[in-house]
């Protein structure tokens, strides 16, 4: 889509990965001017292909005709030091901004007369599960017939997608990165799933990191917003933003407690999904059977799809059933094997401690295989989730130290993703589940989580046809 409201402008686009060649696209396509710099040469060479000027940003004078600085996500801005380019963009009074926010300024008018008929934007927070819950909102709306687009940090790139038509939701799966920078942020949905710690390195601490997500939900923000309610600060944003216990705008979900009140609110317990508004059940699903969501995590994820579906009119029955087709996303809680009574698991999205603990807590007899980059913060009380656990297989460059911190866990330090499958494979008894869950990033030994996964598969595959 093009950039609307900058014709004429010069604007300058800080990173020239997938998101910053689809800005400079979308700025020319609109008639501005995209001024580029990537530190990587190649990258500039790129851009230079294509025909955008690529220009040191930090040069004396850089900034002086320049209207806006556009930076990347992958670009730390702020924390823990300033970017040099963006220090120079507002030590020259430029203001900075990303792509999403050019992506509300232009996406579709919105047409307050037709406002059943306007394109809708559902934006997804939270520290974890947003994938799962942007792809299972898309799919759902796929099978009853909507027009949907899925963009941001899953599916296309936000200003890649299709213009829209009336009646089309875009569901978008935004980070806290890209919720920090946005100046620009009106979703007509706004979903927040949950907070745990997280990406604490570029945020200076859980306080900077609720405050960037929050940001989704400021003044003038959604219409309506969906909110887990099972840590202090979700529970905290929703009464905050709620004009009164029966305010339908605010939506509550979750997984721990049985909501009731005069609201509108759906939770999951025992496996079963309620909704209740205005005191009366509005609607139920049983979630026990559905293979694509497993786990009282992905009950959560259900709980704030089916949410974001009523809100935009669908049936109960009709969620239930698209539920039932849904595959899952790969690399969470994915089962990718079921050979000699075991089953494999890989959830190499478990990056961090509380989405490893979730997937501990979805299964039984677990050969658990976790361990690599440690996140800021440390395990915390890892081990105490570790109930289910037969044993742990640790693999990582600092994987010593990592077992030494599962207290009371039968560990073994593999180092290697190999060795670690080699032996679980060979340890696993009949109705146990492999799980990789690593409780940590991947960039000590691989490229990317999804690489981690897909040796994980591989190597199984290898070791379970011996
Ligand atoms: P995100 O996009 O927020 O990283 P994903 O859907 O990709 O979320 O899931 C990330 C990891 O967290 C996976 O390991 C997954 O199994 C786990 N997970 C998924 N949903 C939840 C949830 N609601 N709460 C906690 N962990 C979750």
């Amino acid at each position: 889509i093009p950039v609307l409201g900058l014709t004429g402008q010069k604007i300058a686009v800080l990173g020239l990965g997938r998101s910053g060649l689809a800005t400079a696209r979308a700025l020319r396509a609109g008639g501005a001017e995209a001024i580029c710099w990537d530190d990587n040469a190649a990258a500039r060479e790129r851009a230079e292909e294509e025909g955008f000027t690529c220009l040191k940003l930090t040069r004396q004078g850089a900034f002086d005709d320049i209207a806006t600085l556009i930076v990347s996500p992958g670009i730390p801005h702020l924390y823990p030091a300033p970017n040099p380019v963006v220090a120079a963009a507002l030590s020259a009074g430029v203001p900075v901004d990303n792509d999403i926010s050019l992506f509300f300024r232009s996406f579709a008018t919105r047409d307050w007369d037709n406002f059943e008929t306007m394109p809708k934007v559902v934006a997804v927070t939270g520290s974890n599960g947003k994938s799962t819950t942007s792809a299972l909102i898309h799919h759902v709306l796929d099978h009853s017939g909507r027009r949907t687009q899925l963009a941001g940090n899953i599916g296309r790139g936000v200003l890649d997608i299709d213009p829209a038509e009336d009646g089309d939701v875009v569901v978008l799966e935004l980070s806290s990165y890209q919720t920090e920078l946005a100046r620009s942020l009106t979703p007509d949905i706004a979903v927040f799933t949950n907070l745990s710690p997280d990406h604490l390195d570029r945020h200076g601490g859980l306080g900077g990191y609720f405050a960037a997500k929050r940001r989704l939900f400021a003044e003038g923000g959604p219409d309506r917003a969906v909110i887990g309610v099972d840590e202090a600060e979700g529970s905290f944003l929703a009464n905050q933003l709620s004009m009164g216990p029966s305010d339908d705008r605010v939506l509550r979900i979750s997984v721990d407690q049985k909501l009731s009140g005069p609201g509108w609110n759906v939770f999951a317990k025992k496996g079963f999904l309620s909704e209740y508004r205005k005191g009366r059940q509005a609607g139920s699903i049983d979630l026990r059977n559905i293979k694509g969501l497993p786990g009282a995590h992905n009950h959560q994820n259900a709980c704030a799809a089916y949410a974001v579906c009523r809100s935009l009119g669908l049936a109960p029955r009709v969620i239930e059933q698209a539920f039932h087709s849904f595959g899952g996303l790969p690399h969470r809680s994915q089962i990718i094997a079921e050979t000699g009574g075991v089953t494999f698991v890989n959830d190499s999205k478990a990056t961090n401690v509380d989405a490893a603990q979730k997937a501990l807590g979805a299964f039984k007899r677990i050969r658990w295989i976790c361990g690599g980059l440690e996140k800021e913060g440390g395990l915390g009380d890892l081990a105490n989730h570790a109930g289910e656990v037969v044993k742990a297989y640790v693999i990582g460059r600092e994987a010593a130290n990592f077992a030494m911190q599962l207290t009371g866990v039968d560990a073994e330090v593999c180092s290697t993703m190999d060795v670690a499958v080699a032996k679980a494979v060979q340890d696993a008894q009949d109705g146990e589940v492999v799980l990789l869950a690593p409780a940590a990033a991947s960039f000590d030994q691989y490229d990317s989580f999804e690489k981690r996964g897909e040796d994980f598969i591989q190597l199984v595959q290898n070791h379970t046809k011996r």
